[in-house]
């Protein structure tokens, strides 16, 4: 039998309710499915404290993030900061976010938004740990504030990039990694990214569930409840695999270099 390859989610929200009842089965299938770490999306203070517990209690398989998605920008204040800088400190918190701009929903006003998205900006330099980005319908605020800090920054990940290759290239651009999720496997969305894919050079591709959300379209068997799990990785994964052209085995280990690296996981993972 074909070995499973092992792979990295780099952003599952498992901190969020739909977990509560049967986090560990969750876990289990996630392992069974050859999903060999996860890092846990801190969303807002709350969040980023809860992800931070789950690190605790699953020493070695989860990592997580601190931060503050724009939907939550409203909620940023000299306290908040205060708790998300302490939270990056730890071993465990492997970068700062998710941050960044959402003018798609407009939870937070556009000002609210670049005031979070900057602060986190500059935390994340003073740290020196990656930021993990989130931006929908706001690329240009977007690139221009990261554009002004990358320089100083560790590094940065568009997560869940579902955009065009003109987006595509002005990331790479910035040097950074790009996260692709089961986006890709959405016939009736993915048509742009798919095409953009093709494009992103595979030393700067990680791939994530963004769990309980975005369940891939193509499953065979679809859960009753629609809702997305990181044992679901392997999905995503083979979509992109699809898409390049190129062996599994060769993807897989590159994309786990590319994760290790950037954000810098405990060598005990090799
Ligand atoms: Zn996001």
């Amino acid at each position: 039998m074909l070995q499973k390859p092992t792979l990295i989610d780099i952003g599952a929200n498992l901190s969020n309710r739909r977990f509560h009842a049967d986090l560990d089965a969750v876990i289990s299938r996630a392992k069974e499915a050859g999903v060999e770490h996860i890092i846990v999306t801190g969303t807002s203070e709350r969040a980023s404290h809860d992800a931070h517990a789950l690190t605790q209690t699953y020493p070695g398989y989860l990592s997580s993030t601190a931060g503050v998605h724009p939907h939550e920008a409203k909620n940023w204040n000299t306290q908040c900061a205060k708790a998300i800088e302490k939270l990056a400190d730890y071993d465990s918190v492997v970068a700062v976010g998710e941050c960044g701009l959402d003018y798609n929903r407009m939870f937070s006003t556009e000002t609210e938004q670049r005031a979070c998205f900057e602060a986190q900006l500059q935390l994340a330099v003073r740290v020196q740990k990656p930021v993990f980005l989130h931006e929908r319908d706001a690329h240009e605020d977007f690139f221009a504030l990261l554009r002004q800090y990358r320089p100083q920054l560790k590094g940065a990940v568009v997560h869940c990039f579902t955009g065009n290759t003109d987006e595509l290239r002005a990331y790479l651009d910035l040097d950074c990694h790009i996260g692709i999720t089961g986006w890709i496997c959405d016939e009736r969305r993915g048509d742009d990214l798919r095409k953009a894919v093709k494009f992103l050079p595979k030393e700067k591709l990680m791939i994530e569930t963004d769990a309980p959300f975005l369940l891939p379209r193509n499953l065979a068997v679809r859960p009753d409840d629609g809702r997305n799990e990181p044992m679901y990785l392997p999905v995503v994964f083979q979509a992109v695999a699809n898409i390049l052209r190129v062996s599994p085995v060769t993807l897989a280990q590159q994309i786990r270099k590319n994760t290790e690296q950037f954000f810098a996981l405990p060598a005990a993972l090799s």
